[in-house]
């Protein structure tokens, strides 16, 4: 197995903690031992609560985005694997979904606890193989366990009706039941949370489920089921495959047991997963790309807005859904935003996210830092200027310098589609108007963010915006408890909060008539 060799600084060591005991708050390999000390470095898949290598033996490598070495190897998997795990979670639904609300809470609650207690690993893991600084990645622990608690409450909360009848003779009634057996596909960008935000709901409603993770971030995922395995979900509910995306893409798609798909990722896949969906008639959500505008008024509070937006922009080097696309700025604040935007810019520091003070990180692989540079010469091309940074960033590898251009206008890729690297784009504008018009000019409409002291205009600009998360004053406003989700091609229903339980029940209508005595 490729376990045994790990890296540091580029070099490929064996595994000896005693070399770095000097390092060993900030070396990979040190990191990487105290994971597998706790034994949460998991490398293979779970399918009936089994931990399995791939069939034919085939395996892939995780990186680690900071150094470009290899962390471990996992199985590739493909429709075969994901055929057991969609039996398996098919055969325990029937038991897991008949527990009493309580039982599963229960579960759920243990499975939080584990996650919490765990979550210096945990965020090790996920800084090691996504790369965000290690800061970020305990915030994201915590958010990610946020959800296991705030379901887990949730599950003795799944009211149904009782209906005033129109015959006197009968009873009107409305069931929430689970949906079924749900297939969730989940991104690199958030390796804990996008898998507890889709699989909480899931587990509290009595659903069970097969987790495709991305093949990039696969360790969180198999880490976090371990725990889950840990703290009493039975064997079978949670499964994870990966490998080969469209294979175990479609062996969901086609399995009639699978009653539900849960995707957060590109609006192609998206889009294919939906018409995937169609032959078997699935219940299905999406969070797909975004397009966020980040709207400073002239009337804004330029501390709070730069703040703000540089949070929206910048947090995990830029790659969520969710993250400031295009900043407007009004004309008559612009120069002075700008000037203040670049200077709290150039106190970022880049680096490996386990160095202390780092607040960038690299970009997950070669493809999104090629991506980037195609966006930064199309802008510079049409006008653009290119105001701070511009190019990657000494420490090679995936590194690129975080970067302000100003002068971006909508001909510009910058403002059409998502960078998803650390590039701020400034676009300036005159009117309200012009900047509403500006802001719903595209097919996302994922978040938005709007910085102005006037109450009034924060309210007839959250209104106007085509857009299923607006944050007034604030960059950061992703939390457990609000409903998360996009309109326009962002995507379909809502994750998190009371909304995020819709998504796995159905609703059932029980009509008892001739209630008459006799
Ligand atoms: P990103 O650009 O963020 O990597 P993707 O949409 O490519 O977004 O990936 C999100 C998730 O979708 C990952 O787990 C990836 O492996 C998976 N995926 C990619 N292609 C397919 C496919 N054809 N069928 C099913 N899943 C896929």
């Amino acid at each position: 197995m490729a376990m045994r060799r790990v890296a540091i600084h580029g070099r490929h060591l064996l595994s000896s903690p005693h070399l770095f005991r000097r390092h060993m708050n900030t070396e990979p390999m040190a990191a990487l031992d105290r994971i597998r000390n706790s034994g949460l470095l998991k490398t293979q898949g779970l399918v009936g609560g089994k931990w399995i290598d791939s069939y034919d033996g085939k395996k892939i490598e995780v990186q680690n985005p900071a150094t470009g070495d290899v962390i471990a190897s996992v199985p590739c998997m493909g429709s075969k694997e994901t055929t057991d795990a969609i039996s398996s979670a098919y055969s325990t639904y029937s038991s897991w979904s008949k527990l009493t609300a309580a039982e599963r809470s229960k579960a759920l609650r243990n499975w939080y606890d584990l996650i919490i207690k765990h979550k210096d690993e945990l965020a090790l893991l996920i800084t090691l193989e996504q790369g965000k600084p290690i800061k970020e990645a305990l915030g994201e622990v915590n958010y990610g366990a946020s959800f296991i608690e705030f379901f887990s409450e949730e599950a003795k909360r799944i009211y149904g009706d009782i209906i005033p009848a129109p015959l006197s003779d009968r009873r009107l009634l409305v069931l929430k039941q689970p949906v079924g057996v749900v297939g969730a596909i989940t991104p690199w960008n958030f390796p804990l949370a996008m898998i507890t935000r889709k699989v909480g709901p899931a587990l509290a409603c009595g659903c069970t489920v097969v987790v495709k993770p991305s093949e990039y971030t696969p360790l969180t995922a198999l880490a976090a089921a371990d725990l889950a395995l840990q703290a009493g979900i039975p064997p079978g509910a949670l499964n994870i495959v990966m490998g080969n995306a469209p294979e175990i893409g479609d062996a969901l798609l086609k399995s009639t047991q699978v009653r539900k798909i849960t995707f957060t990722g590109s609006t192609a896949v998206g889009k294919k997963l939906m018409e995937g969906s169609a032959s078997t008639v699935k219940k299905v959500s999406l969070e797909l790309g975004g397009n966020a505008p980040c709207i400073v008024f002239d009337d804004a509070d330029i501390d709070v807005a730069v703040k703000g937006s540089l949070a929206a922009k910048f947090r995990n080097s830029d790659q969520t859904c969710v993250c400031a696309n295009r900043i407007l700025v009004q004309e008559g604040i612009y120069e002075e935003f700008a000037k203040a935007f670049v200077k709290a810019v150039q106190g970022m520091q880049v680096g490996n996210g386990l160095v202390e003070g780092t607040s960038q990180g690299p970009l997950i692989n070669e493809a999104a830092v090629q991506k980037v540079e195609k966006f930064v010469n199309d802008a510079t091309s049409k006008g653009a200027n290119v105001i701070l940074g511009g190019r990657r960033h000494s420490l090679g590898k995936t590194f690129y310098e975080p970067t302000v251009v100003s002068n971006v206008n909508r001909d510009m890729l910058l403002f059409k589609d998502e960078v998803f690297g650390p590039v701020a784009p400034l676009v300036p504008f005159k009117t309200e108007e012009d900047a509403i018009s500006m802001a719903n000019d595209t097919n996302a409409g994922l978040a938005a963010y709007v910085f102005t002291k006037s109450i009034p205009r924060s309210w007839r600009v959250s209104e106007a915006l085509e857009y299923g998360l607006v944050g007034v004053n604030e960059g950061i406003i992703s939390t457990e408890v609000a409903p998360f989700g996009g309109v326009k091609q962002s995507g379909l229903g809502r994750e998190g909060s009371k909304y995020g339980m819709d998504e796995y029940l159905e609703v059932k209508y029980v009509c008892m008539g001739n209630l008459k005595e006799t």
